[in-house]
C-alpha cells in the first residue's frame, strides 16, 4: 500500500447493499443490487496492484523526464478509485500503464496478481481523445468492442440499444461521429466501453467536456452500472467534487514526479449527490491538499515561461 494514508481504507470494504438509482435499466433490473460477497483482507487478491512503478519519458532534448516515481497502490475488486492531481502529474500515464499501452521503466503492474504485458479485453480505457472510428456509425462504434469479444449478434444488438439509451443517444444510433457534438462523442465512448463490460474500467477525465446536467446524470448512471456489474473503476479527474461524489477512495498525486501524496477514504452512503454537504466537505479536504501541488505546478510553469 502507499505510504502514510491520511484516511486509511479499511482492511475489508464494508459491502452494505448499494442503493442504486433506477435509470434506463433493462427490463427486470432490480432497484437494489445484492452486495458483493464479503471479503477479507487475507482472501482478496487486489484487482490491480502497482508495485513501485516508475516511468520516465525520453524528452526531445534526449534527457529523461521522471513522470511517475515509485507508485505503489492496490485497488480492490469492485472498488471505485478516483485519482486526482494537478495537470502534468502523470495521471494519464498511470492509466496507460494499467491499460498495458506503455511499459513502465521499473516496477510491476499486476491485474488479478498477474503481471500486465500489454492491452487486454479485461481492461478498457476511456481517454480524452476518445478513439472513436469515424467510418462507423454510433451503433457500430458501441458494437465494435463486443465484436472483438465475439459476443453473439442478438446480444450485441440488445446491448447497443441498452447502453445507447443509458447515455441518451439511442436516436443517434445511425449517425456518424462527425455529426455529433464533443459531449455526445464522449458519451458514445462511454457507451462503447460499458458495452464490453470489462472487469476494470479506466477512465481519464471522461466527463470533463460535458455540461453539468449531463455530467450529473452520467455520474448517477455510472454509479448504478458500477454497482450492477461489480466492475473495478479507476477514474482520473482534476475535479475534486467529482472524485468525492464517485470514489470509495481518492488518491492524490503530487506534481511531477507523480507520487502518492495522500489517500482519502470516502465513507459516504450511495447514491451520492454532488451538492450534498458531506460530499462538499470531503471535496474541500482533498482540495486543501491538492492546492499545494497546483501551486507547485504553477511555479514550474512560471519559471519555464521566464526561462524562454
Ligand atoms: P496528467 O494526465 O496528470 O496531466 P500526463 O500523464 O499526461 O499527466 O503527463 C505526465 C508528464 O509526462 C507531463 O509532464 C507530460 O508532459 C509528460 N509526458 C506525457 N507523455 C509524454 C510523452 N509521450 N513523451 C514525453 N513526455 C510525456
Ligand atoms: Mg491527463
Amino acid at each position: 500500500m502507499s505510504a502514510s494514508p491520511h484516511n486509511a481504507l479499511p482492511a475489508s470494504i464494508p459491502q452494505a447493499p448499494r442503493r442504486v438509482v433506477r435509470g434506463n435499466g433493462l427490463p427486470g433490473k432490480l432497484a437494489f443490487v445484492p452486495s458483493f460477497p464479503a471479503r477479507t483482507a487475507a482472501a482478496v487478491v487486489p484487482k490491480v496492484a502497482l508495485d513501485e512503478i516508475s516511468l520516465s519519458y525520453r524528452t526531445t532534448s534526449s534527457e529523461r523526464l521522471l513522470a511517475l516515481d515509485k507508485i505503489s497502490l492496490e485497488v480492490k475488486p469492485g472498488e471505485f478509485l478516483c485519482v486526482v492531481g494537478p495537470s502534468g502529474c502523470g495521471k494519464s500515464t498511470l492509466l496507460h500503464l494499467i491499460a498495458g499501452l506503455h511499459p513502465q521503466t521499473s516496477g510491476r503492474v499486476l491485474v488479478d496478481g498477474k503481471p500486465v504485458d500489454g492491452p487486454g479485453t479485461d481492461r478498457i480505457l476511456i481517454f480524452q481523445e476518445l478513439g472513436l472510428f469515424p467510418w462507423l456509425t454510433v451503433g457500430g462504434n458501441v458494437e465494435f468492442g463486443m465484436k472483438m469479444k465475439k459476443v453473439p449478434k442478438a446480444e450485441r444488438d440488445e446491448k447497443v440499444q441498452h447502453y445507447l439509451r443509458l447515455v441518451q443517444l439511442l436516436k443517434f444510433r445511425d449517425s456518424y461521429i462527425h455529426q455529433l457534438s464533443g459531449g455526445m462523442r464522449q458519451r458514445v465512448a462511454l457507451a462503447r466501453a460499458l458495452a464490453t463490460e470489462p472487469d476494470v474500467l479506466l477512465m481519464d477525465e471522461p466527463f470533463a467536456a460535458l455540461d453539468a446536467q449531463t455530467r450529473d446524470l452520467l455520474h448517477d448512471e455510472l454509479e448504478r452500472i458500477w454497482a450492477e456489474t461489480g466492475s473495478t473503476i479507476i477514474f482520473v479527474t482534476h475535479n475534486v467534487r467529482e472524485a468525492a461524489r464517485l470514489g470509495d477512495r481518492v488518491v492524490l498525486l503530487t506534481f511531477r514526479p507523480g507520487r502518492v501524496k495522500q489517500e482519502f477514504a470516502v465513507n459516504l452512503p450511495r447514491p451520492r449527490h454532488m451538492e450534498h454537504p458531506d460530499v462538499t466537505l470531503m471535496a474541500r479536504t482533498v482540495l486543501d491538499c491538492l492546492r499545494e501541488e497546483i501551486n507547485k505546478s504553477l511555479e514550474v510553469e512560471y519559471a519555464d515561461e521566464k526561462a524562454r
